[in-house]
């Protein structure tokens, strides 16, 4: 991790509302380098579906040298109808993003699910259960599990049969178990495990492992729960939750559940991360093609991913801080994209929320 200096970005707009919702996000990046004197450098390079168009590959191999290159990445969202009907390796989605998170080894995805207090009528959860805010973050392992595992067909007792794979080995479970109390220290010191020890012997082994790793932290309070349970409080009482750490299965699952309850998709950031401080950040929206280059897509989650990048790649806390405090003020203040407008609020564009945003800081 750097303290001082120059810090190298690279960053990959991608299609659709990426470019809007990085450009503010940048902007804010620089009010932050400005004010606490960090030299952030951006390297701009085409990844998705705009690389294919320039260079015929959704992942040119120049994209992914400056990636390996830089200190983090900061990404918006690739894919699109315009390039659905090309073969798999070819499409933004497994050519460019899973391509990155596996030559990237970014087994780590962290996606925090908060709803901010300004905004807890949008949430599906009565306010009497929110309170005054819920701040969950979910870290979901990314490259192993089923997802990973060997699959196929064979033939069966009663004919043709598939069959998918779920297996970790104490390696992988280790490191993912790391980098969520890790995450916990910096937080309220409380992750619960989600698993299905009851049934998988791998969630045996997970359960196993996560407990060993937690002698490490005797500060962080443990918890085990079985998936099942888990998807039902996240609900029914989802201040239960802090730090979620879980598989990659349930942590897609568990983690789409968990940021639904916000009720606000354009205001959730997430990190990819990789051992060490490297890591790639991105919103958890996807290219939104509808609203592209309309001045209507919320900056929110790309800035809250910068945020993101500036604390768990750079180290800096603080920083990361003033870009949180300064988008609840604009939130405080009354101040909506589209998507997140009530009435009685002020609707505003993407450019101004982001400039806002910036003032703020
Ligand atoms: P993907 O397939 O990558 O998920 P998508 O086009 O389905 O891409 P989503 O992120 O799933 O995009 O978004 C679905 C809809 O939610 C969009 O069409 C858009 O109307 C809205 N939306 C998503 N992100 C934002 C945002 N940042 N600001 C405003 N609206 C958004
Ligand atoms: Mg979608």
């Amino acid at each position: 991790m750097k303290k001082m200096g120059s810090y190298h970005i690279t960053v990959l707009k991608g299609d659709g509302i990426g470019p809007d919702v990085v450009t503010e996000a940048m902007g804010v990046l620089e009010c932050v380098g400005k004010k606490y004197g960090h030299d952030f450098v951006f390297n701009e390079k085409l990844a998705g579906g705009c690389a294919y168009d320039a260079y015929g590959e959704p992942l040119p191999e120049e994209t992914l040298e400056a990636c390996k290159n830089s200190d983090a990445i900061l990404l918006g969202a690739v894919g699109g109808p315009k390039w659905d009907h090309l073969p798999a390796n070819l499409r933004p989605e497994a050519g460019a993003l899973l391509k990155l998170r596996s030559s990237l080894g970014l087994y780590a995805n962290l996606r925090p699910a908060i709803i901010h207090k300004a905004l807890s009528d949008a949430s599906p959860i009565k306010p009497e259960i929110i309170g005054d805010s819920l701040d969950i973050l979910v870290v979901r392992e990314l490259t192993g599990g089923i997802y990973f595992g060997e699959r196929g067909y064979r033939e069966g007792k009663h004919g043709e049969e598939a069959y998918d794979v779920e297996a970790y080995s104490e390696f992988e479970i280790k490191r993912i178990a790391v980098q969520a109390f890790e995450a916990a220290m910096k937080r309220n010191k409380h992750v619960t495990s989600i698993d299905k020890a009851n049934v998988l012997e791998s969630s045996k082994l997970w359960r196993r492992t996560v407990t060993e790793v937690a002698k490490d932290y005797p500060e962080v309070e443990l918890d085990h729960m079985y998936v099942d349970n888990a998807a039902m409080q996240l609900v029914r009482n989802p201040k239960h939750f802090d730090v979620i750490v879980t598989s990659n299965i349930f942590g897609d699952i568990i983690s789409d559940e968990a940021s639904q309850i916000t009720g606000s998709i354009g205001m959730l950031p997430s990190a990819s991360l990789a051992d060490g401080a490297f890591g790639m950040y991105e919103p958890i929206h996807g290219s939104a093609p509808d609203i592209a280059g309309k001045d209507m897509a919320n900056p929110i989650a790309t800035i809250l991913s910068a945020a993101m990048l500036l604390k768990f790649s750079f180290g800096l806390v603080a920083e990361s801080q003033a870009i949180e405090d300064a988008v609840t003020k604009v939130l405080d203040a009354g101040y909506r994209t589209p998507d997140i407008y009530s009435e009685g609020t002020k609707k505003i564009g993407t450019k101004e929320m982001g400039k806002r945003i910036c003032d703020a800081i």
